[in-house]
């Protein structure tokens, strides 16, 4: 009998190695914030979101620790039915006071609440307008829905603003999605005019703050804070990056709020977010309150670098250096991992095709000297070095 399940595994496998475009796991174990093993060689890491060090904060970890004491392993069931833990209301209770929302839900990943959000807000008969750039999981989420998916030019609120003018009577509701922060390019959504776009077309408008929170605006309050003026409808996050658990939230005004923990299928019919988890992240808005200079550290690690290389002011914790060519991405990461500096090459389909890139991320605990040496290795590389 052939195996026709194993043979397409195969080729499709080979077809990507092929492209330069196969990727594989790597075990590695972060020691701290910064550094990482791998093979049993030591490298400091450029690739993690974990832009506090709140991975290995001992806050943290100790919170984590007692409530599996206190509470158990694992919730148990989905939130609705007993997985509720008291831990999860006061961290929502929390969330929303940090965001200047009525109210927040608490989902098991990012992923998963923008795969939730998005169909509790937007159906079949509804239009969604998402930036080309935005988060793989904000398409998805917009595919489930059924809704009218538009794409809009990156950043582009002219482009935003013709597509709602084209799409906005036809449709029920209009859902507008974007970033905040964007996870492959580090450059902030100007929310003020997407914000004036969607009310003057009454759409509502959901962002993503994964990579803002606890690094920009004031008190690590995220995006959000950049822009007072913006009305933002829907504010996610998740408690995966700068928080260093696991997790995601949104947060809206409470009928929002009410809607989404009845409806959101990814709520429903998930089990709850672990009591360890929950408590993390409690510990982690402990230290992001109390260490402003904490918070401010990412953004400046990344600023040394762009001033070092003269690139253009790094806005976020991210900075990418878009190489080009899959297999040159690849061959610029294994010389900087030479040097032991670890820069996980990234390819697409994560970024448009002949993209492909180095994406820095820098941490509170990167030192002046670590980022320095980054500079020098990375300066090769640059597009017309
Ligand atoms: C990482 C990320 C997510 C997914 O969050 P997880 O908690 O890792 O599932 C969602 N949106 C953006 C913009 C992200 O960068």
């Amino acid at each position: 009998m052939s195996d026709t399940l194993t043979a397409f595994a195969q080729a499709k496998i080979r077809s990507l190695d092929e492209q330069s475009l196969l990727r594989t796991l790597k075990p590695t174990r972060r020691l701290d914030g910064v550094w990482v093993e791998r093979e049993g060689r030591r490298l400091i890491s450029f690739s993690c979101n974990d832009y506090l060090g709140l991975t290995h904060h001992p806050a943290v970890k100790a919170a984590a620790a007692a409530a599996v004491q206190a509470y158990g392993a694992g919730a148990g069931a989905s939130r609705l039915i007993t997985g509720d833990t008291p831990l999860i209301s006061e961290l929502e209770r929390r969330l929303a006071a940090k965001k200047g929302a009525q109210a927040a839900c608490v989902f098991g990943s990012g992923y998963l609440a923008n795969l939730g959000i998005i169909p509790t807000f937007a159906g079949p008969g509804d239009l969604i307008l998402a930036d080309e750039l935005a988060h793989a999981c904000i398409w998805a989420g917009a595919k489930l829905s059924g809704a009218e998916v538009v794409t809009f030019r990156h950043n582009d609120v002219a482009d935003l603003e013709a597509k709602l003018t084209a799409g906005r009577a036809a449709a029920r509701h209009a859902l507008v999605a974007t970033d905040g922060v964007f996870s492959m390019d580090g450059d902030v959504a100007p929310l003020d005019p997407i914000s004036r776009a969607c009310r003057a077309h009454d759409a509502w408008l959901l962002v993503d703050d994964a990579h803002g929170f606890g690094v920009l605006g004031e008190g690590g309050a995220g995006v959000r804070a950049l822009f007072p003026e913006a009305r933002i409808d829907l504010q996610m996050g998740t408690l995966s990056k700068a928080l260093g658990g696991y997790g995601a939230y949104v947060c809206a005004t409470a009928p929002a709020i009410a809607l989404l923990k009845t409806r959101a299928r990814t709520l429903v019919y998930t089990t709850g977010l672990p009591p360890a988890n929950a408590a993390a992240a409690l510990a982690a808005l402990d230290v992001i309150e109390a260490e402003p200079e904490r918070v401010a550290a990412p953004l400046a690690k990344a600023r040394r670098l762009t001033r070092a290389l003269e690139l253009p002011v790094a806005t976020s914790a991210i900075v990418p250096i878009v190489i080009g060519p899959a297999d040159r991405a690849l061959q610029a990461a294994a010389a900087l991992e030479a040097e032991g500096l670890l820069a996980v090459p990234i390819r697409p389909p994560t970024v448009p095709a002949g993209t492909a890139r180095l994406r820095l991320a820098f941490t509170a605990g990167h030192a002046d000297a670590d980022v320095d040496r980054l500079a020098a290795a990375v300066r090769p590389w640059l597009a017309g070095a």
